[in-house]
């Protein structure tokens, strides 16, 4: 079964692939490394809000990696709970985090609006499914975390005839509405009965690859003089001085002022720090990759887009559920259904290459299928897809966005941690804002490295490249915390 997403496979590009001419010496102010939603979007940002020249490097295609192979589910949601992040990065930095993220939907629109193609981003109301008490109780607990923050809080709704209000405690009583099961399960498009409770939250979908596409073909053509794309040239080693970069290809040397790395987590190439630290290991070593599994199906009938998550029965120690999306699928007035079903994932063994071309195994396909049965009925599929991505998980489980605090020309937007859309939008504007000088507040989206963190309330240097960033002013992380 070869691995082919819809989203590819109905990739309508027209542009011709460019690289660097053969006796080129290129320089540029900004080079980012990766051509996926993230570096797309830096691209954008970084285009908009400097005077800056940007020249983005792509190893193989654009959008041909995760962009090309995720579920297209738009959340903002962190894999980890509120009260697990809490733990880590303390009430003020945490809240202001999320906050970010869940903010981010307009630009988000804002880039589709510019690529000229707002449809591209759908939003409905989005349900998660719980099927299991324990995890309910989990799932409250963060609820009133984020109550207690300040941040809004998502609706829940518990089935009337789960017996569930010994379960709920007294704090939360104000937060739920009982509603008829039947109406629960309408509302999480399921006959499976276990199900007892749903999370309404602002969802929504997308085919990633296709507005990144779009986006970098606006972008060649909004900004012919001052961006520039090179795809099928693998960067096989980034040399950072105090003051610059320069990337090396298999064919050139690029300099570059800054160097920004768009590429969730895995580039295969060195990274040498002439100005400092090594960065190198440290970098490789705090990234870790998990393979999604996918399947789609297309139905005759339309109907509604919708998002929902699952988290079947019994609850799973590691957190598993399967995510849906639901959407019209080919054109009007023809259109059909596209039902994506993903959740069955796995991590990438340590030191081992992911090889985008595996076939599919037949395990992960019954899994999805198995899941599907026992959650919808179907009618009989007009076309079936299987795929899998790469995702990039960092040790914190947030993603990386700022300037490296080992050598500030070097910066960084990635790290997926399974979900990677709304995050890499938010990561380009704020990357945007740091190169455009601005001074933004420290974050849990901060580079970290103790060994280069200055301490708090030391006189800030003058070096050229400091972004008037967070990461500078970071108190040390706790003996716990990742080092990162
Ligand atoms: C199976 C799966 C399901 C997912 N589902 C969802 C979802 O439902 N919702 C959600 O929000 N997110 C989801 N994600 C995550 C989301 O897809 C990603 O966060 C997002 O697409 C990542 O974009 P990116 O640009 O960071 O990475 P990518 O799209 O992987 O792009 C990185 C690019 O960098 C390039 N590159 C790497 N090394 C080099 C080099 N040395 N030189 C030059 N270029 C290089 C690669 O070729 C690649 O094109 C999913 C991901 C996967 C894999």
């Amino acid at each position: 079964m070869l691995n082919l997403s819809p989203w590819l496979d109905t990739l309508n590009r027209h542009r011709g692939v460019h690289r660097l001419s053969l006796h080129e010496k290129p320089s540029t102010d900004i080079a980012i490394v990766g051509g996926g939603i993230a570096g797309v979007a830096t691209a954008a940002a970084v285009l908009e809000k400097t005077d800056k020249r940007v020249l983005l490097i792509e190893a193989d295609l654009v959008a041909h990696a995760a962009t090309g192979h995720n579920a297209g589910q738009i959340v903002s949601y962190f894999e980890r709970s509120f009260v697990d992040l809490v733990a880590e990065f303390g009430p003020t930095l945490t809240t202001r985090g999320v906050d970010a993220i869940e903010q981010s939907w307009h630009l988000l629109h804002k880039l589709a609006r510019f690529a000229g193609d707002e449809k591209s981003i759908r939003s409905c109301t989005g349900y998660l499914g719980i099927a299991d008490p324990e995890k309910l109780r989990i799932f409250f607990e963060s609820i009133y975390a984020r109550h207690a923050a300040g941040l809004s809080t998502e609706r829940v709704l518990l089935s009337e005839d789960a017996h569930l209000h010994d379960l709920l405690p007294r704090r939360m009583r104000g937060e739920v509405s009982f509603i008829e099961k039947e109406k629960l399960l309408a509302l999480l498009g399921t006959t499976d009965e276990r199900y007892i409770a749903a999370g309404v939250s602002q969802k929504g979908c997308t085919n990633s690859a296709v507005f990144t596409e779009k986006l970098v073909t606006t972008l060649l053509a909004h900004y012919p003089k001052r961006f520039r794309l090179i795809e099928r040239t693998p960067v096989q080693h980034v040399i950072l001085s105090k003051r610059s970069a320069r990337l090396v290809t298999n064919e050139h040397t690029i300099s570059a002022e800054r160097v920004i790395l768009c590429t969730n987590g895995f580039e295969r190439f060195t990274i040498q720090n002439e100005g400092g630290a090594a960065i190198d290991p440290k970098f490789h070593d705090s990234l870790h990759g998990v393979i999604g599994y996918l399947s789609a199906q297309t139905y005759a009938q339309p109907s509604p887009v919708a998002a929902v998550s699952y988290y079947p029965f019994p609850h799973s120690p590691d957190d598993a559920y399967f995510y849906v999306t639901k959407r019209h699928w080919g054109a009007a007035p023809f259109g059909k259904t596209l039902i994506c079903v993903g959740g069955a994932d796995e991590p990438l063994p340590e030191r081992m290459h992911y090889n985008p071309k595996a076939p599919f195994p037949k395990e992960k396909l019954a899994e999805l299928r198995g899941f599907l049965t026992a959650t919808f009925p179907t009618e009989p599929a007009l076309q079936h897809y299987q795929w899998h991505g790469l995702m990039g998980y960092t040790q914190s489980g947030v993603r990386l966005i700022g300037a490296e605090p080992c050598n500030p020309a070097l910066l960084y937007n990635l790290g997926c941690n399974g979900i990677g859309i709304l995050p890499s939008i938010f990561g380009a504007f704020r990357i945007a804002a740091l190169l455009s000088g601005k001074r933004l507040r420290p974050s849990i989206f901060d580079p970290r490295d103790q060994r280069c963190e200055l301490p708090v309330r030391a006189k800030r240097p003058t070096l050229p490249f400091v972004p008037k960033a967070s990461n500078v002013f970071i108190k040390p992380p706790s003996p716990n915390q990742s080092t990162r």
